[in-house]
């Protein structure tokens, strides 16, 4: 379905009002072919799910390409296991809340995570300890360098953090139509420490249940927290973390260790090099809670949340007063998250 001169502000979570000059709706995978042999689907244009990885800092003068794909199928049962492929319309969280009711275990932690399930592989979603790598088994595209539909397994997507090849290789090359992911069947046993090792898990559990915990326990636990961190996006434009939390050689860590002497870490897939996490730094900077004229920080300091109708100006300017806050305090550059337009 083809919209004109489309206004985005319901289109993103930042909720910044700016126009796309054309819109197609994207019901089905004919769809993609039919606008791929017409030439529609070319520069510039912009693959959106639900927009809430995305700040527009000006009108878009090409056409987006809204993902409305549904459905999901299971297509392997066993004893142990599920296999699932999802459309890349799909919303996250109704599919989460869906592997919960179902018994069904590995992506509980992403819980009230916004967003369509398309867009996961993208940045590797992630919350909690887990990252959507980690049940990922294949990841079904539309090429647009051929116009056919192909399928790269979860271990040839590079995935790193909030990385993976659609960011590079595939950039702008392929359209997400489905995943399919892999879920153990949750025999109420014991949860398994890895999906409480992250952050206050267990001390929320502990506070609101009783051993043995179920599932179900482990997700309510996870949307209790989140609620009580994250704004509620119907009330405050966000896109959760506008940055990354920075990657840093040991050397580099043992410098900010000197001026920031408590500043956790935690390991990475690379030898000699930490995460940092942000926050920790941003807090003692003043970044926490911080009102700049119609936009600013969230309690949790790597929000930038939009208060009262900002324009994309407004939340570009605190973006880049945070980076460079942060870049004269320890040298480092802090690399945002969202993808902005
Ligand atoms: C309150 C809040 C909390 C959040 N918490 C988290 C969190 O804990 N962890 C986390 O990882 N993220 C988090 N996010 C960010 C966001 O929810 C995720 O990045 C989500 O996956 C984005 O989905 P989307 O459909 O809105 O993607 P969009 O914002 O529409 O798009 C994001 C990017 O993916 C591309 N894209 C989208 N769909 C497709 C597709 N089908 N094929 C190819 N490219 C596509 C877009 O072109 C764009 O580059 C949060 C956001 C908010 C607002």
């Amino acid at each position: 379905m083809l919209k004109k001169n489309v206004s985005l502000k319901n289109y993103n979570t930042f909720g910044v009002n700016v126009n796309a000059k054309q819109m197609y709706e994207i019901q089905n995978i004919k769809d993609l072919q039919s606008l791929f042999e017409e030439g529609i689907i070319s520069n510039p244009f912009l693959v959106l799910g639900d927009g809430s990885n995305i700040l527009f800092t000006k009108d878009f003068d090409g056409t987006i390409i809204k993902i409305n794909l549904h459905g999901k199928k299971i297509l392997e049962d066993t004893d142990k296991y599920i296999k699932l492929k999802i459309s890349a319309g799909e919303k996250l969280e109704e599919i989460v809340k869906w592997t919960v009711e179902n018994n069904l275990i590995g992506i509980q932690n992403l819980a009230l995570i916004p967003g369509t399930i398309g867009a996961t592989p993208i940045q590797n979603v992630g919350a909690y300890g887990v990252e959507i790598k980690d049940v990922l088994e294949s990841v079904e595209f539309f090429d647009l360098k051929n116009g056919i539909v192909k399928t790269i397994s979860g271990l040839d997507c590079e995935f790193g953090y909030r990385d993976s090849i659609f960011k590079h290789e595939l950039k702008g090359l392929a359209i997400v139509t489905s995943i399919t992911i892999k879920l153990e069947k949750y025999k109420q046993q014991e949860l398994p420490e890895r999906y409480l090792a992250y952050g206050d898990i267990t001390k929320e559990l502990e506070s609101q249940y009783s051993k043995p915990y179920t599932l179900e326990n482990l997700y309510q636990s996870i949307c209790n927290i989140r609620k009580s961190k994250l704004p509620d996006v119907k009330e405050y434009g966000s896109c959760g973390s506008t940055f990354q939390n920075p990657i840093v050689s040991l050397e580099q860590y043992i410098e900010i260790k000197k001026k920031y002497e408590s500043i956790p870490s935690f390991p990475t897939s690379e030898r000699n090099f930490v995460k940092i996490p942000a926050a920790y730094i941003l807090e003692k900077l003043g970044w926490k809670n911080r009102r700049v004229g119609k936009c600013g920080t969230w309690t949790h300091p790597l929000i930038v949340t939009n208060y009262d109708n900002a324009s994309p100006k407004d939340i570009l300017d605190v973006i880049e007063q945070i980076q460079k806050d942060f870049y004269d305090n320890i040298g480092v550059r802090l690399e945002t998250e969202i993808n902005i337009i």
